[in-house]
């Protein structure tokens, strides 16, 4: 097979040893006689890949133990209702929720919360074409607001929270947020949150596997009409198998986590993702024939969106970038032009060979 290297942004490129792995215990896990597909939920075997998956994640992100960890099914986009129905029921309704809209996705959350709840929009960059993160002393937060919903990595405008929230300047408003697709990418400081969520399939495994990491005191808060297995508390008190959990993502998930492990764990994983991003903004920098147009100081690591100078040679330049085994560049189509996702299983190996075709399109 010729180099493939898969810039999508999700579901995206999984790590190569991980997918290996996968397949070498499809038909028989561990001497089980079963492919992990095929196993209860609640029998001995699926319950130590499970608490594998959760210790090892809680190891990454050093969750501190007043923190739960969730594994939800419904993906990212659930969840703009999903932490509503969870957040809302010990307030006077209806209650208000604070946003910062920085781009697609908070946009959409703003939408789905608007059914249940008085919205807020504390800053926006939507007047500047979502090309910054407005900063926390912008923000105009709604005294006793049931939270504040932040998305610190918006996938289609490759806009990236550089700050953590600072709780001091939160009059203890409890912060969302929606790390779907950097999670896992850089060093967080959990305790700074209330609630971090994120759909598994940018940066953790298959898609179909929502993760919820929850502090302990915001369970029990549901509105009346939250289903329950969407309810934090009652998911928490049957440890993720209050139904059915998707089984095999979390399998996948957990040989992600253990790979995170085996290359450094996420401080190590940080510091690749800071190389590969100067990498390939310096080449779309390099002069004016490409264009990305976001704020330096909040340009993604993941997401790196990027316009021709030149749009009538966006057909041409996919082409050729197939024909290299440089796939799924085509950017998102609310926005245009190119997209290339370097996740934490890009290789840097992947972003040279991006950065090689971009000098060569370029003339240079
Ligand atoms: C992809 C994504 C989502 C939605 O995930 P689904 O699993 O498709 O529901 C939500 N938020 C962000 C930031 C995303 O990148």
């Amino acid at each position: 097979m010729t180099q493939i290297y898969n810039f999508s942004a999700g579901p995206a490129v999984l790590p190569k040893e991980v997918l290996a792995q996968a397949a070498a215990e499809m038909l028989d896990w561990h001497g089980s006689g079963m492919s992990v597909m095929e196993m209860s939920h609640r029998g001995p075997e699926f319950i130590s890949i499970y608490k594998a998956a959760e210790r090892d994640l809680r190891e990454l992100l050093a969750v501190p133990d007043n923190y739960r960890i969730l594994f939800l099914q419904g993906g990212g986009l659930s969840q703009n209702a999903v932490v509503p129905l969870n957040l809302l029921g010990h307030k006077p309704q209806p209650a208000t929720i604070d946003f910062v809209h920085t781009g697609s996705w908070s946009g959409k959350s703003i939408k789905e919360a608007a059914r249940y709840a008085n919205v807020n929009v504390a800053a926006s960059s939507q007047a500047e074409g979502f090309h910054r993160v407005p900063a926390q002393s912008e923000w105009k937060l709604t005294p006793d607001a049931a939270y504040v919903h932040l998305c610190t990595n918006e996938t289609i405008d490759g806009v990236e929270y550089d700050f953590a929230p600072d709780p001091a300047a939160l009059n203890g408003t409890t912060v969302v947020a929606d790390m779907s697709s950097h999670i896992l990418s850089r060093q967080v400081d959990v305790s700074r949150y209330g609630v971090i969520f994120g759909g598994a399939q940018k940066n953790i495994g298959p898609a179909g596997l929502t993760i919820v990491i929850v502090r302990e005191d915001l369970l029990g808060k549901a509105l009346p009409i939250c289903p329950s297995a969407y309810d934090w508390k009652i998911v928490n008190d049957n440890e993720s198998m209050y139904n059915t959990p998707p089984t095999y993502a979390i399998y996948i998930a957990g040989l992600v986590f253990q790979w995170l492990k085996r290359n450094g764990g996420v401080a190590a994983m940080e510091q690749r993702n800071i190389e590969k991003a100067a990498l390939l903004y310096a080449a779309l920098d390099a002069d004016d024939f490409y264009q990305n147009r976001v704020a330096k100081a909040n340009r993604s690591r993941m997401n790196v969106p990027f316009y021709l100078r030149d749009e009538s040679k966006n057909e041409a330049f996919l082409a050729g970038a197939k024909a290299r085994g440089l796939l799924q560049l085509k950017g998102h189509k609310s926005v245009g032009g190119m997209r290339a996702s370097i996740y934490n299983a890009m290789p840097i190996e992947g972003v040279q060979a991006l950065v090689d075709y971009l000098n060569e399109f370029a003339g240079r």
